[in-house]
């Protein structure tokens, strides 16, 4: 996203721009898995798209895309999972009731213990007003940046219990305070949103209105500055090529891009941040069913369990009277997949997805799943934070050096986002413009 937007964006103000994609494919970690009739069946990577997050929706609607809602009508009820049971989220209950809590936070209530122990961060990020400014990130949150949100929680002693209630789901445990509040910022659940049709259309469309070459199945392997150019060494059809340019938009993974050589060697700054970096493991296996069986019960077909992993249901007009089941791991669980021969997998896949919708197994009529820390353009699912991080690496993300400029969800604020990917690139293409390049 963050490569095609760039191009884009060169392309409207006259520079001529070529992409230079290793896989067969554009979009990255945008890609909507399809079964055997060509329909989509589920989003490997990007699964929802926020309204809160205006720069990623403005390239939707800019391409003619159209949103609908990810979660199906408020009258299905999203589930948790929690110590082996069932625990639904419909109007009157309360989470708290799925654990044994002291009597303290039992008294709050799962909405209580929300705004006491995390929204009261998100109201000192917000009275900062440094968000999306030079100012980001404030010295005066510095200590929201210390530890990981479970030692954090800890810290302000709230129990075990209520710490496993706030980090259901795909939740990214080795983030700190300070990241989650402004991932809370702009999460609305009623506002999220899958593009018609899958999102992929939407790399594929801005694809589709570039006019320079994309030189697919073309992977880089070294990239070489000099007064006048920059080359970059690919590898296409098995033979080493070199291409030419003014100037180079790197949008690759941090956790590919130690594998290219570069002359002169990157900067020690940024050697150090690739060292550090850290990318999550994710893991997506999905089933289209038969039947929305689990629409009998009033139950969504989405569910957050404690196990680092989310069930999702996406609702796709051409499922028809069919449905999904998708089950989203990250975390050591989703390494372990990794070890599991396909076969293995899915069948543990589904093993998870009947403990929490019994009888799925016997409606599932196709199947689709995804590695990203498998995938060698990828190697994780995204770049994350860890506590320190954000003031660490402060200015020292993106930015450029000599002609090649760096971009991609990993140099910005909203990270693993397409927000984020997204805004990079427009400022790395904003950048290179302003060069000259
Ligand atoms: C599991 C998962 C869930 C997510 N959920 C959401 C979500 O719900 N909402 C949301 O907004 N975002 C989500 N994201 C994040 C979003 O997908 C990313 O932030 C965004 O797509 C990243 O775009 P990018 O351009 O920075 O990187 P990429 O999409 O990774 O693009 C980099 C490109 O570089 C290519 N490349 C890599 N190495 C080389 C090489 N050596 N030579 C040539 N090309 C190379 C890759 O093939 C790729 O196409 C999710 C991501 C994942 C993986």
């Amino acid at each position: 996203m963050s490569g095609l937007v760039a191009a884009l964006e060169l392309e409207h103000v006259g520079h001529e721009v070529t992409i230079i994609e290793a896989r067969d494919r554009v979009g990255g970690r945008v890609h909507t898995q399809r079964g055997r009739d060509g329909s989509p069946i589920a989003e490997a990577g990007a699964g929802r798209i926020p309204r809160s997050h205006p720069w990623a929706l403005d390239y939707i609607s800019r391409m003619g895309l159209a949103l609908h809602p990810l979660y199906p009508p408020p009258e299905l009820t999203n589930l948790a999972f929690v110590d082996g049971r069932r625990c639904p989220l419909g109007p009157g209950a309360d989470l708290a009731d799925a654990v044994a809590l002291p009597a303290n936070e039992r008294a709050l209530g799962y909405a209580g213990i929300v705004k006491t122990y995390l929204l009261d961060n998100v109201d000192r990020l917000l009275a900062t007003g440094a968000i999306d400014t030079p100012a980001w990130p404030p010295e005066q949150l510095a200590d929201l940046d210390r530890l990981s949100v479970p030692d954090y929680l800890a810290g302000r002693g709230l129990s075990q219990a209520a710490i496993k209630l706030l980090t259901l789901g795909a939740f990214p445990t080795a983030i700190s305070p300070l990241l989650l509040s402004r991932v809370l910022i702009h999460y609305d659940r009623e506002g999220l949103s899958i593009i018609e049709g899958g999102n992929d259309n939407l790399p594929k469309a801005i694809a589709a209105q570039l006019r320079g070459n994309i030189l697919l199945g073309t992977p880089v392997v070294a990239v070489t500055q000099f007064p006048d150019r920059v080359e970059v060494t690919v590898i296409s059809d098995g033979r080493t090529m070199t291409l030419a340019a003014d100037a180079l938009i790197c949008t690759i993974p941090y956790s590919v891009l130690p594998t290219i050589a570069f002359e002169p060697a990157l900067s020690l700054s940024r050697q150090q941040i690739l060292s550090e970096m850290r990318y999550v493991d994710v893991a997506k296996v999905a089933f289209r069913m038969r039947s929305r069986f689990w629409e009998a019960e009033h139950l969504s077909g989405f569910a957050q369990l404690d196990t680092g992993a989310e069930i999702w249901s996406p609702q796709w007009p051409s499922n028809g009277h069919r449905g999904v089941l998708q089950l989203y791991q990250q975390g050591d669980r989703a390494a372990a997949m990794d070890a599991m021969s396909e076969p293995d997998r899915v069948r543990w896949a589904i093993e998870r997805i009947e403990q929490v919708f019994p009888g799925a197994e016997r409606h599932v009529e196709e199947c689709v799943s995804y590695s990203w820390q498998l995938d060698p353009w990828a190697r994780g699912a995204y770049g994350i934070p860890c506590p320190g991080d954000i003031f660490k690496w402060k200015g020292r993300l993106a930015g450029h050096e000599g002609r090649v400029h760096f971009a991609g969800e990993h140099t910005s604020e909203y990270p693993a986002w397409i927000e984020g990917a997204v805004r990079s690139g427009h400022r790395a293409a904003s950048d290179v413009n302003e060069a000259g390049g």
